[in-house]
């Protein structure tokens, strides 16, 4: 599933493939639910003959202002990727939606699940739940997250998951960020010292910069077709495998039915 890096690792594809500036000519959208506001009718309509001004992300979403003071929100879901291609181009298989662009070429839409998401918005907060700081800004503080978890007694993977405690985690990134400060995805998030609150700031800023880079790198060296999905993470998601600090057998494990990946002896349950 896309999770922060990779959304903005699609954000700067866009960027660069000239997306601001191209004016959008009436979108084809084969398969109506992802639209989810307005009406399928009235997106096309909104998004037909606009320029897009920019491309942000807040979070997991992609937000592209239009020059009328609309926003067309994108959502890739659990397996959308966007690509910029000529039209002529043969297109993907589960190419699912296409904006047609003004120099010739189609911003493409590809969701072979068809968990993705469009909106067309005068605000784009519309098409999102309460979201919590983003972890690569200065917003992101220790005591920000320390207000976030302190009070709550949910496991910590749990709650790094909810996009109101911080915004653009998913499944893999949480592991990561516990496995890179030393945390059980178990422990009670009000449990958690002053010490583990900062390390676990720091991992997940960590554990998010260097993704962010892998695909940086990953984009010069293969543009103009960059990969959406890379591994860029240290603890291991296969059974049998070693933890790469402590060579102990890593563990999975549910948490609130999340499979969650962590090594027993870096990251034990019970801390005294
Ligand atoms: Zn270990």
């Amino acid at each position: 599933m896309p999770e922060l890096p990779e959304v903005e690792n699609t954000r700067q594809y866009l960027l660069r493939s000239g997306l601001a500036g191209q004016r959008l000519g009436a979108p084809e959208i084969t398969w109506a639910k992802t639209v989810r506001e307005p009406s399928v009718g009235e997106f096309i309509e909104g998004v037909a003959g606009r320029t897009v001004t920019d491309v942000q992300r807040r979070g997991k979403y992609l937000i592209a202002p239009l020059d009328d003071g609309q926003y067309l929100v994108l959502h890739l879901g659990m397996t959308g990727s966007l690509r910029i291609h000529d039209a002529g181009r043969e297109p993907p298989p589960m190419l699912r939606h296409l904006f047609p662009l003004d120099d010739g070429r189609e911003l493409r839409f590809i969701d072979p699940r068809k968990f993705g998401h469009l909106w067309l918005l005068t605000d784009p907060a519309d098409a999102m739940s309460k979201m919590g700081p983003e972890p690569l800004e200065p917003t992101f503080t220790i005591g920000a997250l320390t207000e976030s978890l302190a009070a709550r007694k949910a496991p910590a993977k749990a709650l790094l998951l909810e996009q109101s405690v911080i915004a653009g985690l998913g499944n893999l990134y949480a592991d990561e960020a516990l496995f890179l400060s030393g945390i059980h995805p178990e422990r009670t998030a009000n449990t958690l010292s002053d010490d583990e609150l900062s390390g676990l700031h720091r991992a997940i800023v960590t554990a998010l910069t260097r993704s962010v880079a892998a695909y940086a790198a990953a984009r010069d060296a293969e543009w103009p077709d960059p990969p959406t999905a890379l591994s860029p993470w240290t603890i291991p998601r296969a059974a049998g495998e070693g933890c790469p600090r402590c060579a102990t057998t890593v563990e999975m494990i549910r948490v609130r039915g999340r499979s969650s990946w962590y090594c027993p002896a870096c990251q034990p349950k019970d801390v005294t």
